[in-house]
């Protein structure tokens, strides 16, 4: 145990670094009123490092791991993440939302390194690209292939979103070409592609399940500002506005939310659209 542990730890510390270092060059972090006396940028890398950490060791899970996180750079006075240099402007992201990506892609970086030690512990020479629902187009004519280690290494240099990264949830597992038999037929694969481009319709618009899921995406970010905004009403006692903003709007973009998942028949992601300290009803004594 302690050896997986240590070996997580080196994984984290060289590959999340660069990550943050290297994918996100430049990135910022703006905070009011902290103190701490570590840089902000290293505080929020080991903040994603620790919740990744806990979650690859079984401590707590997902969810839990990411509150924490968020929660403890909040309380840090870090509101919000500025990157530069990505096409050339910056722009500014929630915590939240940067912290769920960095974690995304901190757990699928880990992912594929200890996939690579399992291949090379079982004698491996492939990979199979694993299968999930609400695939993205870029992906979806790759999962649940089978490829040599050469194949694969081609692939993956040559695909624009890597597997694993930038929101990617596949994993490639270790193979032993000939031997081990892919999980999915040609022909179930082919049944697969299919449903991922059946659109289902939600006021005048198709939605892919990719598309689909991305929309829920929308709809959470946009209660979760909703939220924001209460709580900050709340805070500044001004229980006028918080009641308008917490119990008209936030209630009417979920109205929307559920009917929406209803339609494209997805299921609601309360995680996805909580925000800490936020209540429905909202009592300013
Ligand atoms: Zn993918």
């Amino acid at each position: 145990m302690l050896g997986l542990v240590a070996d997580v730890a080196v994984v984290t510390n060289t590959q999340i670094a660069g990550m943050i270092g290297n994918g996100l060059s430049g990135t910022m972090a703006f905070g009011a009123g902290t103190a701490l006396n570590k840089p902000l940028q290293q505080v929020y890398q080991d903040a994603v490092d620790y919740a990744i950490l806990q979650v690859r060791s079984g401590t707590t899970d997902y969810w839990d791991a990411m509150r924490t996180a968020t929660k403890t750079l909040s309380d840090n006075g870090l509101k919000v993440i500025s990157y530069d240099n990505i096409d050339k402007r910056a722009y500014h992201r929630r915590l939240d939302s940067s912290v769920l990506n960095a974690f995304r892609s901190g757990m699928g970086m880990l992912s594929a390194a200890q996939n690579e030690r399992l291949r090379e512990q079982i004698g491996g020479d492939g990979y199979e690209i694993n299968v999930h629902g609400g695939c993205a187009e870029d992906h979806l004519y790759i999962q649940g292939k089978q490829y040599s280690l050469n194949e694969y290494e081609k692939l993956n240099n040559g695909l624009k979103r890597k597997i694993g990264t930038l929101n990617c949830n596949h994993r490639a597992y270790p193979i032993i070409l000939g031997l081990s038999p892919p999980t999915y037929t040609e022909s179930q694969l082919i049944e697969i592609i299919k449903q991922e481009c059946t659109t289902k319709d939600f006021e005048g618009r198709a939605y892919t399940p990719y598309q689909a899921e991305q929309r829920q995406r929308e709809f959470e970010l946009a209660l979760r500002r909703e939220k924001d905004r209460a709580n900050a009403f709340k805070a500044s006692g001004d229980k006028k506005s918080a009641e308008r903003t917490a119990k008209a709007k936030t209630t009417s973009i979920r109205q929307k939310y559920l009917e929406f998942s209803d339609a494209v028949g997805l299921s609601e992601k309360k995680n996805c659209a909580a925000v800490s300290g936020y209540t429905r009803g909202i009592n300013i004594k």
